[in-house]
């Protein structure tokens, strides 16, 4: 992968009017040390609160940021599928907007696309969930795992790089965005699990 290629970050975004900005401005700050070209695409997956007025701000004072916005909540698979047909970018890092994620990984996870790997995983091993979500994670990871032989730790973790030609051909549906790296070795794609940092949630659900 060549380091002049566009960079597409995708974010999808129900509910987070207090999470998005504080998100944005450390994934901006990581971006520009990368010193590489990018934008960022915001999908408003129908939010009842005032997140589209504050992913318009992001847009006002940036050009290199752009949104989708849903009439209604179609759940975080479609909006990533939205995300990923509105992204130009040869390499698209999928990421959440309530500041679980790690910006400061994405160099990181870009390091692993140069290497020639189609989809590079973030593996939370450090998880900041309930023990409950993580007990029903462990079981489905295991699951996946065996059923799917793409041995990952961790398929939840949507803080993810791909390279755009193995995301566009995947299809998704329902709430299959844990399948990805699945779906895509199917097709050939190499797959690299990296381990990235975890926090909790500041504030929404
Ligand atoms: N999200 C979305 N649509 C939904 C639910 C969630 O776009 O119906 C977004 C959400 O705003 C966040 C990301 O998808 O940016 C991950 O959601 P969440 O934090 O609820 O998942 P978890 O971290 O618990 O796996
Ligand atoms: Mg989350």
């Amino acid at each position: 992968m060549s380091k002049d290629s566009l960079i597409s970050v995708v974010i999808p975004v129900y509910n987070e009017e207090d999470s998005i900005t504080a998100n944005h401005e450390a994934l901006i700050s990581v971006l520009k040390e990368t010193e590489r070209s990018y934008e960022v695409i915001y999908v408003d997956d129908g939010s009842k609160d005032s997140s589209f007025s504050v992913i318009e701000g992001l847009i006002q004072n940036d050009g290199k940021v752009r949104a989708v916005r849903f009439a209604r909540n179609f759940g975080q698979t479609a909006a990533m599928t939205a995300g990923i047909e509105e992204a130009c970018g040869e390499v698209i890092i999928m990421m959440d907007a309530d500041g679980q994620n790690d910006a400061a990984d994405i160099p990181l996870l870009l390091s692993k696309i140069d290497k020639g790997y189609d989809v590079v995983s973030g593996w939370r091993h450090n998880r900041q969930d309930s023990w409950a979500r993580r007990i029903v994670s462990s079981i489905a990871n295991k699951l996946i795992s065996r059923v799917t032989g793409v041995h990952l730790h961790d398929y939840g973790c949507s803080l993810k790089a791909y390279h755009k030609d193995v995301i566009k051909n995947v299809r998704l549906y329902g709430e299959m965005h844990r399948f990805i790296p699945a779906l895509a070795s199917q097709s050939g794609a190499s797959i690299a699990e990296v381990k990235v940092g975890h926090h909790r949630r500041n504030s929404g659900k």
